[in-house]
């Protein structure tokens, strides 16, 4: 049985304890008591101190993306991290990522990073230490930590012009707060690839080969053509209330090798967001590609405990389609906060 379950550090508001406990929020029983019956944890990757590990000698190293071993040519130069920086990781760093393979992900983070828009710049992270200004394309939506208050206090500035943007909606009664901006250009199947690459990465060595198909999406340039293809579909669900302390990636197995499921789904958390995908294309799942068997991912439940949830609101889920590989422009985005309390120091003028 597993869900997440926070618990404080005193003195110590960086570090949160966590630990899988079976605690589910009512609403997701079901779904959960469903899904575990399904699948196990397979592997757990989160940035703690439990997880980091030692990293192979240089020139050990063998890119699990591309296949090349370390040489003159293919030095394995630059500090790959095993997740990406921009969803908090600090501490975990790979020994299997070549520079080339580096620098090509590096492009499908842009992608992301642009596609979380706003949402990265409201973590209590940037209003701790800031470091990350968020400026909506047409600049009348900007959120930074407060560059007037200390820096010891945890502040952010949100900025709001011209009041026919709409920027937001204060809903004092129910002690919530909606923005509404736009999302930088982006392109969804870049996304998708980087969230793909989070999930091979937690991969253990020996079911490596048996993705070969999925390394070589990630790494083609091939431009993907479907609009609809299910692969490219995943689930997510926004939490209220306070964002994961750190990344977090499971991979899930499932218990019964002869189950008509996927063989492994990924589930990645941070922020406020868990994203769930199928890890695509396992040669052992050749079974769901032959177009005769009709395939059922079983749903996920959100891993939040219900004791979380009851102070802080539920979890919503939405579907999330990653087919379109172009740019997209001028996405509509829109953030729902809850607070504890709010001054109206207009009051004051
Ligand atoms: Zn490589």
């Amino acid at each position: 049985m597993f869900l997440l379950k926070f618990t404080e550090i005193p003195g110590d508001l960086n570090k949160i304890n966590r630990e899988f406990i079976g605690n589910p929020i009512d609403e997701f029983t079901d779904i959960y008591e469903r899904f575990t019956n399904l699948y196990a944890i397979k592997s757990l990757i989160s940035d703690d101190e439990l997880h980091k590990r030692p990293l192979k000698n240089r020139k050990n190293r063998v890119c699990r993306f591309c296949g090349v071993p370390f040489s003159a040519e293919e030095r394995f130069k630059s500090k790959a991290h095993l997740l990406p920086e921009l969803i908090g990781n600090k501490n975990l760093f790979s020994d299997f990522e070549c520079d080339k393979c580096n620098s090509l992900f590096g492009k499908y983070e842009t992608d992301l990073a642009n596609f979380l828009g706003a949402s990265r710049a409201f973590s209590i992270a940037n209003a701790r230490s800031g470091g990350l200004k968020f400026k909506s394309p047409d600049k009348t939506f900007i959120v930074q930590k407060d560059p007037e208050g200390p820096r010891s206090v945890p502040k952010l500035r949100i900025e709001s012009h011209e009041e026919i943007n709409d920027h937001f909606t204060l809903d004092a009664e129910n002690k919530k707060v909606t923005f509404r901006t736009t999302r930088p250009s982006y392109n969804p199947h870049h996304v998708f690839k980087a969230l793909l690459k989070m999930g091979l990465s937690v991969l253990p060595d020996q079911y490596v080969s048996d993705y070969e198909i999925a390394f070589a999406i990630l790494r083609s340039v091939k431009k993907n053509e479907e609009p609809d293809n299910p692969l490219y579909k995943l689930n997510v669900y926004v939490h209220p209330g306070p964002a994961f302390p750190s990344p977090m990636v499971i991979l899930f197995e499932k218990k019964q090798k002869t189950d008509e499921i996927p063989t492994h789904i990924i589930c990645i958390m941070f922020h406020s967001y868990t994203y769930q995908l199928v890890l695509p294309l396992n040669k052992k799942d050749k079974w769901m590609f032959d177009g005769e068997k009709i395939v059922t991912v079983p749903n996920m439940p959100p891993f939040i405990d219900k004791h979380f949830a009851a102070r802080f609101g539920m979890p919503k889920g939405h579907c999330l389609n990653l087919n379109l590989d172009e740019l997209k422009r001028n996405e509509k985005h829109e953030m729902t906060f809850t607070f504890e309390d709010y001054t109206d120091t207009r009051l004051n003028e």
